[in-house]
């Protein structure tokens, strides 16, 4: 085996979404990182196909949603044949009330140009089989038509799917279990047109997620309950019968674009760092694909990991702020699996109890404005609040929330806070014009941008902090009056700024 040493921060392991929006992010950090990829070509497969509120809100933070948006399907309510349930994101409080409708290979590809263009190196073809840490460097073993050799990096981040080598080598175990049943799944067009364009049907006979690509081609996911395993390759013959059976009519799909049937499984690392090695996305945590959420999962992880490990690794930051990254994204993926098993299980059981509970459920939750809101705003990822957050010195009730797009009027236009979130640091609103609040090395090295102004417009709760600290994944990291600011803000900023 040659031994080839190259100067890289960072190696990250895989090429899905998560790994690539890591890259663009500390590329974005000043972090030299590179990419490997097994496979010898991006996935042209649908795969994950909806970006649910608060994924749109961070692709914005960073200059991409309007590109995502110019090739997507936006489809702003679901229904659930349940009691006839409507989940309608469309009164979510954000500019992507809704579902966006892109194949995975297409975000890929976006993702993938930005990196790129940061200047990553993204290597294809090339498979890390082994790695193992040695007191700062972590040496991993890559290989590539059957070619193997050593390079070594400060850090690793595995992003390399639920088969994880990384997670392996760190020796975490993947505990959870996997459902007694797989799922179908088949991009075709439809003889029979829906009126629905994101719709879920529950019947006796079993499950279907329908979702419209907009371009005259549907995505069917289906539980067949008279099939409930199989390791068949799917037909088209058979996706006709069991939908026929679940919809009550022939819908003559043809022209299948992609079928698969998959397991799904429901697991979680027991830990996501040993040292230097990192795990994020797939290789931390999957989960029921009911509910769309995995790929969403993993550009939340990437976007939480990336600002701090560009941090760790420019010296601004010591590496117990990477323990916050298993903190904060470990407890989202635990709701995530707790949520979407209780209706997977409520969804496909046939019991008398189960079919009772989801017609109550989907009607309590889709008609009750509290409950409905609190439904979209999980499943947007709109709520999600980082508690370990709240522990920051002074925190107020916004500490740990998600900071909306809010707009600041200063002295000139109003400026959007998603897109001053751009250059990738903190962001502080000070309503007031005064002296700089920070210490000046904060506000010095690049990485703050300081906008005075008032937050104009009804923005809820935001309208009554005369300051607020936004880390730069749009994370509140502190709010309050200006009284307050001087002595707490430092604090603050020294745990999340500058550890
Ligand atoms: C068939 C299928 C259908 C799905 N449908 C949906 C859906 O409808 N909705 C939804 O939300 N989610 C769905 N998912 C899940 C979703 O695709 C994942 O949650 C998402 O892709 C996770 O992204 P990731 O980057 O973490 O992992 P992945 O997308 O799995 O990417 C991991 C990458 O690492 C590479 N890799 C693996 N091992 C190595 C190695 N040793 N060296 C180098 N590279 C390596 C892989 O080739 C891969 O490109 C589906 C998944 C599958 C498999």
């Amino acid at each position: 085996m040659s031994t080839k040493t190259v100067a890289y921060d960072v190696i990250i392991a895989g090429a899905g979404p998560t790994g690539l929006m890591l890259a663009g992010e500390l590329a974005m950090a000043g972090v030299r990182c590179r990419v490997v990829e097994r496979r010898e070509d991006r996935t042209r497969e649908s795969r994950a196909l909806g970006l649910h509120g608060r994924t749109m809100e961070v692709l914005n933070m960073r200059g991409l949603a309007e590109e995502v948006l110019a090739r997507a399907n936006p489809i702003p309510q679901v229904r659930v044949s349940l009691g006839h349930s409507l989940f309608d994101m469309s009164r979510l409080a954000t500019d992507y009330g809704q579902l966006t409708i892109i194949p995975q290979g297409e975000t890929e590809e976006i993702l993938e140009k930005r990196a790129t263009d940061l200047g990553v190196a993204v290597d294809r073809g090339v498979a890390l089989t082994g790695c193992r840490q040695n007191g700062p460097v972590v040496h991993c073993t890559l290989e590539q038509n059957g070619k193997v050799w050593e390079e070594s990096a400060s850090w690793l981040v595995g992003c390399d799917g639920s088969r994880s080598r990384v997670r392996e080598a760190m020796g975490a175990e993947f505990t959870g279990a996997t459902y007694p049943y797989t799922i179908i799944v088949a991009d075709v067009r439809l003889g029979t047109p829906l009126d629905d364009q994101l719709l879920i049907r529950v019947g006796r006979a079993g499950l279907v997620v329908a979702t419209d690509f907009g371009n005259g081609w549907y995505r069917m996911g289906v539980i067949d309950r008279d099939k409930p395993w199989s390791d068949e390759p799917v037909t088209l013959d058979e996706v006709e019968r069991t939908l026929a059976k679940l919809f009550g009519r022939n819908m003559r799909p043809s022209e299948p674009l992609w079928t698969s049937r998959f397991h799904i499984q429901e697991r979680q690392a027991s830990f996501y760092r040993q040292g230097r090695m990192l795990i994020a996305g797939d290789a931390a945590h999957v989960h029921s694909p009911l509910g769309g959420q995995g790929l969403n999962l993993g550009i939340q992880d990437a976007m939480n990991l990336g600002w701090k490990l560009g941090a760790v690794v420019g010296g601004r930051a010591s590496d117990d702020l990477l323990d916050t990254f298993e903190l904060e994204r470990r407890r989202v993926s635990q709701g995530v699996i707790k949520v979407t098993d209780i209706a997977t299980r409520m969804m496909t059981s046939d019991r008398l109890p189960a079919r009772i509970a989801r017609r109550t459920v989907m009607s309590v939750a889709s008609r009750i404005p509290a409950t409905h809101r609190t439904a979209v705003g999980h499943l947007s990822g709109i709520a999600t609040r980082y508690p370990t957050m709240a522990s920051a010195v002074g925190a107020s009730p916004l500490t740990g929330t998600r900071v909306p797009d809010l707009r600041v009027a200063g002295h000139g236009a109003p400026v959007r806070i998603h897109e001053a979130l751009r250059h990738g640091g903190f962001v502080l609103i000070d309503r007031e014009d005064g002296a700089p609040l920070l210490p000046a090395v904060a506000e010095g090295d690049g990485r703050l941008v300081r906008i005075g102004g008032r937050i104009v417009a009804d923005s809820g709760p935001w309208n009554k902090p005369e300051v607020v600290l936004i880390r730069p994944d749009g994370y509140c990291a502190w709010a309050g009056p200006r009284a307050r600011a001087r002595q707490e803000l430092a604090l603050a900023c020294r745990r999340w700024v500058q550890s």
